[in-house]
Parts: C-alpha cells; structure tokens; sequence
C-alpha cells in the first residue's frame, strides 16, 4: 500500500472501528452555548415529519417537506450498505469465509465482545451457526446488571464458547466516573466504552485476531446526531477530563491512544471492525425470538445491560441535556421500516423511568460511587458543559482529514462520503 492509498484510506476507520463512537462533533464551544441559548430562547421547536428527529443540536435541518437530513442521509448513505434481506445472504457467506480463512491455523479466528446486551448475544448465536470460533470476552466495568451476569452464562452455555473476562480496576473505574459527572460533560459512557473498546483491541492483538465482530446494526443505530456525544476512544479528552476531577492516577485503566487507534491497529495490526448484523434480517423480535429460547432473560430498556447506562440515558441525559436517546434509537427503527411512526411515538409515551426503579438506581449508583444522593443530584443539577472545555483530539483529528484530503485530490479519488 502506497503512502497516497494509506491516508486516502482513512475514512474507513470511522466505520469500521469506531462502531459506537461518533466522530468528533464538528461545531464549537461557542456554537454549543449559542445552541443551548437558541434552543431554549428564540427557536420554533420543529420535528422531522418522518422521524421523531427534532431541534436539539446544531446537526440538523430540514428539506421543503419538513424530512430531516438524518433521514436523507439514511436514504442516500446507510441504506446502501445495509443488506437486510434473505437473498443477501451471499455477502455474510463471504464474509463468515474471509473470516474463516484468515483464522486457519490459528486458536481463533475473530473476537467477540460479549456485554450480556441483545445485539452482542445474538451475535454470538449466528457465529456458532456459521460455526466460527471466537475469542469470547467479557469486559467487567462493575457496572454489570444482574441479568447481564445470568444472560452471558445462558449465552456461553449454549454456544459453548470459553468466556474470558476481563475485570477493570473498579477504584479506577470509580474516580475516572465521579470525574466525568463532575466535569458535567454529556457523554458519561465514555468510562465504560473506553475501557470496554480499548480492553478488546489490546487483547485482540494479545491473541493474533484481526477480525473484531461489532454488534453495530443498521435497524436500531442508524441515526445519532454526532453532535450529542464526543468519542469516547478520545483517551486526550478522557486524560484531561480526569487531571482536572480524578484523584487517583490511572495505573491500570486501559487506554488507547490517538496513534494506535487510526494507524498501529488498523493498519499495521490489520485489524477490522465488521458487523453481520447489517447483512441479514435483524430487529429486537428476532433476537428475543431465539434469545428467550436459551434462557435469555429481556431487558426493559435498551442498554439494560449496564445499571449506569440506563441511568445515565433514561435519567442524566434527558434531565441535563434535554436529549432522549428513544428518539434516535425509535426514528432508526422508523426509517429502517421496522415500527410505524405511530408505534413509535406510543413508545415515546412511556415514562422514561418508574419512579421506584429510579430512586432505587441512584441510591445504586450514588452508594457505588461513594457519594451521597444528594451529592449526585447536585453533579446532574449543575450547568451542562462541552467536552471542548477540556483537552482534546479534535486538532489531530483534523490534521487526519486534511491529509486524507490532499491524498484524495492527488489520487483523483472522491472524498469517502462516510468521513
Ligand atoms: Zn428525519
């Protein structure tokens, strides 16, 4: 590969190893706090006649009918490599043998992050279909549900696949949390979906895989404004967010830095993100379909698996932020023809959170992270803030797309429409 194809090729990284993170969002602090102002002062609420995308974010606009770009670009980009039907069948069979072939010979020939959640179970049971041979890791952040336990061993059992856990230091887990609910930043995952992405790419390497099965999917996940949420592999941001508000040094929380998220893995450890779900039939029914036959117990909630993440969606980020993650996860299920827009908005109806279940998860929560309840009522009282305000990846970041830039035009090759 010639240096010009190297850095042309760039782009691709967002999609394929980058599953759950956005790119970072590209606006400024001072758009944010004009955003916020805007939203709450002078601007129309105004919805998507289509979804139930609305003003909230600077990443959003509307064609003369009122259809919201999410969903142009649902029908220009993602729709086109989303191959949900019976007879695409073709492409998973190439890609189950491209898998196969490269892990000939060797212990494994994929990794699979198992969270005990529905799409990455599911997963789990088309890889024994096809009857590829994982290396199953679980990545413990200490945030497990008691389902999420039950379900992985149910998961496990069946497929006969040997679990591998990996348990982050909850001490540093715990500090690097209450920094992040101090800082009051929106992305509060960003603790677990570091350690759990990067805990995964370090052990891949470890074990000779290449192949990284992401439970990434079309039908739940297609729409996300970028601007809701900053990276959370941005290990700068993450660093800062914790010099500030952390306590304790990070000694054993696993990092992965800029450099080796966009170069050393992709391209000198080869390493690839792919996700089957896009290449057949997949909703939450026909998961739950099978799940439930193996002992698969369902969650209420989507990311039901983590007691921090339902509360951190269902309560910190509507309160905070004004920012139901329903309505992303409901209009991508709306697009993707899975729910009717009426079915969708009865959903919406629902209350984000029963009253008990909620008090009963902040005195969880607060109890786990040493605080009171009043004290972590008072990190989710406090102003919103952006992650601009701490140190950050973005200016690497648009070096990379500077160079792709200039590599493209020397190459005549059009800019990736997915960057
Ligand atoms: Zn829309």
């Amino acid at each position: 590969m010639t240096f010009l194809n190297y850095i042309r090729d760039l782009p691709r990284l967002n999609l394929t190893i980058a599953p759950l993170s956005p790119c970072p969002a590209q606006f400024s602090e001072l758009q944010f706090g004009k955003q916020i102002r805007k939203s709450k002062v002078e601007m129309k609420y105004r919805m998507c006649t289509r979804c139930f995308m609305d003003i909230n974010g600077p990443d959003i606009t509307f064609d003369s009918s009122g259809v919201c770009n999410h969903c142009r670009e649902f029908d220009e980009v993602t729709s086109k490599r989303w191959f949900p039907n019976a007879e695409d069948q073709t492409k998973l069979e190439a890609l189950v043998a491209r898998i196969k072939k490269e892990g000939y010979g060797k212990a494994y020939d994929c990794i699979l992050g198992l969270s005990g959640g529905l799409d990455s179970s599911y997963l789990a049971l088309v890889m024994k279909d096809h009857g590829l041979r994982p290396l199953v890791v679980h990545v413990d952040a200490g945030w497990n549900s008691e389902f999420a336990v039950r379900n992985i061993e149910a998961v496990v059992e069946h497929c006969d696949f040997e679990l591998h856990t990996i348990l982050i230091d909850w001490e540093e887990v715990k500090d690097l949390q209450l920094a992040y609910l101090k800082a009051g930043v929106a992305n509060q995952d960003v603790v677990q979906d570091h350690a759990f992405f990067a805990a995964l790419y370090h052990f891949a390497v470890k074990n000779d895989v290449r192949y990284v099965i992401g439970g990434g999917n079309v039908p739940t996940e297609c729409i996300f404004p970028a601007s809701w949420h900053h990276a959370a592999m941005d290990a700068i941001n993450l660093k800062a967010i914790h010099r500030k508000y952390g306590v304790k040094p990070l000694k054993n929380f696993p990092l992965i830095t800029f450099f080796e998220y966009y170069f050393y893995y992709p391209f000198i450890k080869k390493m690839t993100t792919v996700r089957p779900l896009n290449l057949m039939p997949y909703s939450k029914e026909i998961a739950l379909k099978r799940l439930t036959g193996i002992g698969f117990v369902p969650y209420e909630r989507k990311h039901g698996e983590s007691r921090f993440t339902k509360f951190f969606q269902n309560y910190y980020l509507p309160k905070k932020f004004n920012m139901d993650k329903r309505k992303p996860h409901l209009s991508s299920m709306i697009v993707t023809g899975i729910i009717t827009r009426e079915e969708a908005l009865e959903a919406l109806q629902a209350p984000l959170y029963d009253e008990a279940e909620l008090k009963e998860d902040k005195e969880y929560i607060a109890g786990k992270l040493g605080v009171t309840v009043a004290e972590l009522e008072g990190y989710i009282e406090a102003p919103p803030r952006h992650y601009s305000e701490f140190a950050n990846w973005d200016g690497r970041y648009r070096l990379l797309k500077a160079m792709q830039l200039i590599a493209n035009r020397l190459t005549g090759k059009s800019a990736n429409v997915y960057s």
